[in-house]
């Protein structure tokens, strides 16, 4: 393939970029001789070493936001046809790409082959949705300035490329810090962005962890704005920092966490909620934000369900990710691994277990997992696996089961699946979501049709992939949705 190594081979980012003569002279992916290496492994297979990355520090961080700062008025001053023309021809490399990331999301992401085909889908319809909606005139006036993209690993191409491609596109410079855990994805993706003509300033790529490289990239005054995904928690860290250090005007984005409930009542197709439960729940290792974490399902047609839905779940194929039949690969690292097996460990001992499967023996592996709860208001936080949680409601008490749910604060995806119109109506009308799905699979985000993005303390809005987006990427931008409640 294109970059010469076989797909299996182990990829060592320095070697890649030295080999085509591009970044390592001036060292833009290291912190220079003294950066931390991170060996990257195949979260399905231990021995798979996937690739080695050196590391960005607070040095490298300053030095990138220089040449950032130095960059900034030249590429705000190109045409935005240019840049549009580039982010499409980015479209065209990542598609030309396609084994090749493929590949990586199954080693280093931990994806499926179908969950993979889909992240390269998103992220190529983020590059021609935002290139055809920056040449719209109300996208605003004038760029900020030097924006930090800070992104989490379970969408590493998909996020990482929508807020890159949507910052890029508005003429701001661009300083990406992937997710420790996905640095090889992300590299890949910048080193097409600049073959398609994005200015090697206008965006650098600074690998490391949150406290080495996240946190001095956010506390640098010289930073107009960040556009983050990830945890509620970071969010609150880094809205503490730019209140603290940023200009008071500096942007942010931040798309976070969730609690996402669904409700089943007696009047739903029971196949098609179960299809779409299992979906939902366990799809990606139950480790997307839009995942399904509480059923509510009403008690007379409780015990239907729960039996369909126990036993389909009993046909998931848990396994190595690059493998055609497999639905559920492995969690990101050992930490998410051990988390999430100790949150399953004291809820079994709680007798709460209705059912789960096995996990392979190899591997960083969470089988799927099924608890009985009473309600979401129990429930502390996101557990970022395949676990599910199911509760039972009575029909007359549907509103104050929604009441519950906005209770949290959260408010990122809801499920409906009933057959009854009005009830759609009176539930949405009193559900505080970003994205509301209703007989139908509560997953995600389609670029253009279907904009993502949550409120209250799953996010501060605007949706991306949506038409407002871009505006927030311009300094004469009205602010939309709940600026400021990230936390
Ligand atoms: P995370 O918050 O741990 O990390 C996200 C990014 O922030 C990483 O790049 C990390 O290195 C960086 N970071 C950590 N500490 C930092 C600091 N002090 N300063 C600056 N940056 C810092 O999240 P994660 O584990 O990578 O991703 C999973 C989380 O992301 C889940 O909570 C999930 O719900 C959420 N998520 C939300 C959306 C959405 O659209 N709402 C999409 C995907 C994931």
């Amino acid at each position: 393939n294109s970059i010469g190594h076989d797909l299996n081979d182990p990829i060592a980012l320095s070697a890649i970029h030295a080999g085509r003569g591009q970044f390592s002279d001036k060292n833009r992916w290291t912190a220079g001789v003294a950066g931390r290496e991170r060996p990257i492994v195949n979260p399905a297979k231990p021995d798979d070493v996937v690739g080695t990355v050196r590391e960005a520090d607070a040095e490298a961080v300053k030095a990138a936001i220089g040449r950032a700062v130095g960059v900034f008025p030249a590429w705000a001053a190109t045409p935005v046809a240019e840049r549009s023309a580039a982010l499409l021809r980015a479209a065209n490399l990542y598609e030309a790409h396609e084994a090749e990331f493929l590949a990586l999301c199954a080693r280093e992401a931990g994806k499926t082959l179908a969950d993979g085909v889909a992240e390269l889908r998103e992220a190529v319809d983020f590059l021609r949705y935002y290139a055809a909606e920056a040449a719209k005139a109300e996208v605003g006036t004038a760029a900020r300035g030097v924006i930090a993209c800070i992104s989490p690993w379970n969408f590493p191409l998909a996020i990482f490329t929508g807020q890159v491609a949507a910052a890029l596109v508005t003429g701001n410079a661009v300083i990406a810090k992937p997710a420790e855990q996905t640095p090889l994805i992300a590299a890949r993706a910048v080193e097409l962005l600049h073959q398609a003509g994005v200015p090697e300033d206008a965006l650098q790529l600074l690998p490391g962890d949150g406290p080495s490289v996240g946190a001095p990239l956010t506390a640098d005054p010289r930073i107009a704005g960040v556009c983050f995904t990830g945890s509620t928690d970071v969010a609150r860290i880094i809205e503490r920092q730019l209140a603290e250090t940023a200009a008071p005007d500096a942007m942010l984005i931040a798309e976070t966490g969730g609690l996402n409930a669904m409700v089943v009542d007696s009047t739903a197709l029971p196949e098609q909620a179960v299809r779409d439960i299992l979906a939902s729940a366990f799809q990606s290792a139950g480790q997307r934000c839009s995942a399904l974490r509480i059923l509510y399902v009403q008690s007379d047609v409780e015990d239907k369900v729960l039996e369909m839905l126990t036993g389909a779940m009993k046909a998931l194929v848990v396994g190595d990710p690059w493998l055609y039949p497999t639905d559920v690969g492995p969690v990101i690292d050992a930490e998410a691994r051990d988390k999430i097996s100790a949150y399953c460990k004291a809820m079994e001992a709680k007798g709460r277990l209705v059912a789960k499967l096995e996990a392979p023996g190899e591997g960083l592996f969470v089988a799927p997992h099924i608890f009985r709860v009473d309600g979401i208001a129990e429930m502390e936080r996101e557990v970022f696996g395949p676990v599910l949680h199911v509760a039972t409601f009575e029909p007359e008490e549907l509103d104050l089961v929604v009441a519950n749910i906005n209770a949290k604060g959260y408010g990122l995806t809801f499920g409906l699946h009933t057959r009854i119109e009005a009830r759609v109506q009176r539930v949405i009308d009193r559900i505080h979501a970003g994205n509301v799905y209703v007989n139908r699979n509560q997953i995600g985000a389609v670029v253009g049709s279907q904009p993502f993005g949550g409120e209250g303390l799953s996010g501060t809005g605007p949706k991306a992939g949506g038409p407002h987006y871009l505006r927030r990427f311009r300094s004469s931008a009205v602010a939309t949705g709940d600026v400021g409640q990230a936390g």
